[in-house]
């Protein structure tokens, strides 16, 4: 009874909600005020049963031809109904703003299944670690062009907010979807994909499906099981969905950022490689046709095979595996890819796993001493075929090298550990280049139709969805990149949320008591800053052929002069850094190699010849990450201009043109790192996020065990205090979210005071005399902007239907 209770007071409102919608078809809607919960109510919830009761008489009013009230009345008696009677959805309305209060608020709301909770306009999401029933498309007609005080908060309502001021403001959209690893953040993608689908439906099925299977399909080669995350994604992503001026979906773009190419190789102890390779053995083998790719049936190759020898009997009995790689069949069925395409990139992951079971040994001559050769040649023919390309010239490329000195062409042979090194960055490049290729070309499947004049007009939503903030045991490059990505995701919601805000009211002359924040920008100086900063250094370093890890930890320690910055004592060869969300200490071991990244010019030349059309492709084309190369360029540049000053002054200035080649490419102009490749990444990124109108969902992860209903204090704490939530909470009261200038504040909500032919004039003091039409109140006026609360917009929406 007492979790019935519970469940009653947590969702009254909720299916109160859902009836009224339903009134029409369901005149029974008076029921519910006979429901024994809702009867025997007492104390707080007697409140409830009233305002309850106050709605569905609204409800009937509204619907029964005589009006009794005004419609002013009426809608602010809605207003105060829901504000007051369901404040809990919204931490800017808890009268105490201290962390204890606005943890047991959250806790109390997750352990009734709420995981949703505004601050403001922000979405904070709880990840529940159980499936929930809130996602069916009843609930997306739900949260339709809903207000935001009708229903509970939910991330339908962040996808609904978003493609209304798609729609209504004629301007990109960008949901940002940040926290740490696990936390929910894919999920919450896809959820947000499946809304906008359903919202922007026109009449073209085939496109909303294609569109439905572009995460799964990207994530089963991009996504991999960590110590933290089953699927963890090992890539960052922005997916953009396109829509008519109408707001009908037409087309889709994604763009990856630093796909963890290493994991292809090898894995830390407990994780996996990424998806793609289990699902396809298992599928493989279910169809008899592990033979045809090439791919050993009774011990799993290297690359998959983390020193467990079960793990082949566990791969090809896995059913989930097997399912996976139907659905993946299917994505690619769907979204548009050709049978001789598929066959390609099967091939090209069966021929990645051949590659990784080559092995060498060290023979030595008379004249040469630490020559490599291979002594089974099975798993080089194997690659060699799949691949299309001659065996012995794979050979001769993995075990020896070509040195042009003084006119001269020299064939050097490759010791074990050289000949080992280039077999993998080989494995990396394939995978690298395959999974941007997979990407370009949904793209271009799901480009818009150019010949419909509407695909000029159209606008878009962007959702990003990056791999979080990691701290594991051991940290490397991968988790730094990682890290410092994050580092500017927080610095880009700090600078949205608080500076910008502080600013435009001090220019504004509005009073602004200013809020106190920790500001991330000088951790991210020391990251991203030339010729200084620590990835500067790196780039130096790896330069040397001499560089070793401990001359690069030594020149860190040397010139990284920040509070944020440490040598531990008695760890040898590892610094640490006071992250925004934590402290966390690096292994250099690896640094300069994963940032060198470099693919022999020997592999490039075989690969090259391959008479496989897909791999000729990868190869071929420099430009196959971002495309054109002067369309690319011409966007950074212009966002770059356009960026609010505070985001990259006195910052790094990005060298557009030094980004554009793949990482690992060699080629007669300065060798492109991981690094320069990873700071212009972050630089495409910010444009794309500063384009559109931002929307916030911050994940959290309740617990570290991933189990349903446990809510540990201290890890939420912990991430709230980081993320900045409760600096949020006092902002977002205080502040006025939403700010129109005079002129769009008097051409958009004119009706409301003047008459249809009046256009009045786009002043001051015509904005005050809506303004008081509307019988708004705490709004506050500007030198040439009107600032409103969040909740203003829903109210002046509301009465402009109604006029
Ligand atoms: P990473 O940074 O490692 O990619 P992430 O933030 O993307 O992590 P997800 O993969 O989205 O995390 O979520 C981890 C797991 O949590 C999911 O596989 C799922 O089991 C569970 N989960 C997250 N959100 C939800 C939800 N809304 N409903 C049910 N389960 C969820
Ligand atoms: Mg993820």
């Amino acid at each position: 009874l007492r979790h019935a209770d519970q469940w009653c007071r947590s969702f009254n409102h909720f299916i109160a909600q859902c009836l009224i919608k339903d009134f029409e078809a369901r005149p029974s809607v008076t029921h519910l005020l006979e429901h024994p919960f809702i009867k025997q109510a007492h104390g707080k919830d007697a409140a409830l049963r009233k305002q309850l009761s106050a709605l569905i008489q609204d409800q009937q009013n509204a619907g029964s031809r005589t009006r009794t009230r005004t419609k002013h009345e009426r809608i602010n008696t809605r207003k105060t109904l829901l504000i007051e009677s369901f404040p809990d959805d919204d931490l800017v309305n808890l009268e105490a703003l201290d962390e204890e209060t606005i943890i047991t608020h959250l806790q109390r709301r997750y352990e009734e299944l709420q995981i949703y909770t505004y601050v403001g306009d922000i979405l904070i999401a709880l990840n529940p670690f159980q499936p929930l029933k809130i996602y069916s498309p009843q609930f997306s007609k739900l949260y339709h062009g809903a207000k935001r005080s009708d229903n509970p908060p939910h991330i339908f309502a962040t996808a609904d907010a978003a493609y209304q001021g798609m729609v209504t403001f004629c301007k990109d959209q960008c949901i940002i979807i940040s926290g740490e690893s696990g936390a929910g953040k894919t999920e919450s993608a896809h959820l947000i994909v499946q809304h906008l689908t359903f919202l922007g439906k026109a009449n073209n099925r085939t496109l909303r499906e294609k569109i439905l299977q572009v995460n799964p399909l990207v994530e089963a080669f991009g996504n991999a099981c960590t110590a933290i995350n089953d699927n963890s994604s090992r890539f960052g992503k922005y997916l953009e969905m396109k829509f008519t001026p109408t707001g009908a979906v037409m087309g889709a773009k994604i763009s990856e950022y630093l796909l963890e190419k290493s994991r292809v190789i090898k894995q830390a102890t407990g994780e996996k490689n990424f998806h793609i390779f289990y699902y396809i053995y298992a599928g493989l083998y279910h169809q008899d046709s592990l033979k045809k790719y090439r791919l050993p049936e009774k011990t799993a190759p290297r690359y998959i095979d983390s020193a467990n020898s079960k793990v082949m009997q566990d791969i090809v009995s896995s059913k989930l595996y097997k399912d996976q790689f139907d659905a993946i069949q299917d994505c690619f069925r769907i979204i548009g890819f050709s049978e001789e395409e598929v066959n390609s990139v099967y091939r090209i992951l069966a021929a990645i796993l051949n590659t990784g079971n080559i092995e060498f040994t060290s023979t030595t001559s008379q004249h040469q001493t630490d020559k490599s050769e291979v002594p089974n040649s099975e798993a080089l023919e194997n690659a060699a075929v799949l691949l299309c390309i001659g065996a012995e010239e794979l050979q001769e490329a993995l075990t020896s090298h070509c040195v042009v000195t003084r006119g001269e062409t020299i064939i050097r042979t490759n010791t074990v550990d050289k000949a080992t090194d280039v077999r993998d960055a080989m494995s990396k490049a394939l995978y690298g280049r395959l999974f941007s290729w997979i990407v370009n070309r949904i793209n271009a499947l799901l480009q818009p139709d150019i010949k419909s004049c509407a695909a000029e007009s159209g606008m878009h939503v962007g959702i990003l969805d990056i791999f979080g903030f990691e701290n594991f045991k051991k940290n490397s490059f991968e988790q730094l990149c990682i890290n410092i990505a994050n580092e500017q995701i927080q610095f880009y919601f700090n600078q949205h949320i608080f500076a910008l805000e502080q600013m435009e009211y001090q220019s504004e002359a509005i009073d602004a008591s200013l809020v106190e924040y920790e500001d991330n920008r000088p951790i991210l100086d020391m990251f991203l800053q030339k010729p200084m900063g620590l990835l500067s250094l790196l780039d130096e370093e790896s330069r040397f052929p001499q560089a070793t890890d401990q001359t690069l930890v030594d020149k860190f320690e040397d010139n990284l002069r920040y509070k944020y910055f440490w040598r531990p004592k008695r760890v040898e060869l590892c610094f640490g850094i006071q992250h925004y969300a934590g402290k966390v200490l690096y292994s250099v071991n690896g640094f300069l190699e994963k940032n060198r990244d470099t693919l022999p010019a020997d592999i490039m030349v075989v690969l090259r010849m391959s008479e496989n059309k897909l791999l000729q492709q990868l190869f071929s084309n420099p430009l196959t990450k971002t495309g054109n190369l002067a369309t690319s360029r011409a966007r950074v540049t212009a966002a770059s201009r356009s960026l609010p000053p505070q985001l990259h002054a006195g910052r790094t200035k990005v060298d557009t043109m030094e980004m554009m080649r793949h990482p690992e490419e060699t080629t007669n102009m300065r060798r492109q790192t991981v690094a320069s490749y990873f700071r212009y990444s972050l630089m495409d990124l910010l444009s794309k996020m500063v384009m559109g109108t931002p929307h916030f969902v911050r994940c959290i992860k309740p617990n570290d065990d991933r189990q349903a209903l446990r809510f540990c204090q201290e890890r939420v704490t912990v991430q709230l205090r980081y993320t900045g939530i409760l600096e949020t909470v006092n902002i977002r009261r205080q502040g006025f979210s939403h700010r129109i200038t005079f002129d769009d504040f008097v051409k958009r909500y004119y009706y409301l005071a003047f008459r249809a032919h009046q256009m009045p004039e786009s002043s001051k003091e015509n904005a005050v005399i809506i303004l008081q039409k509307a019988k708004l109140d705490n709004w506050v006026l500007g030198k040439t902007k009107v600032f409103l609360k969040y909740y203003h917009v829903e109210q002046l929406n509301l009465l402009l239907r109604e006029v």
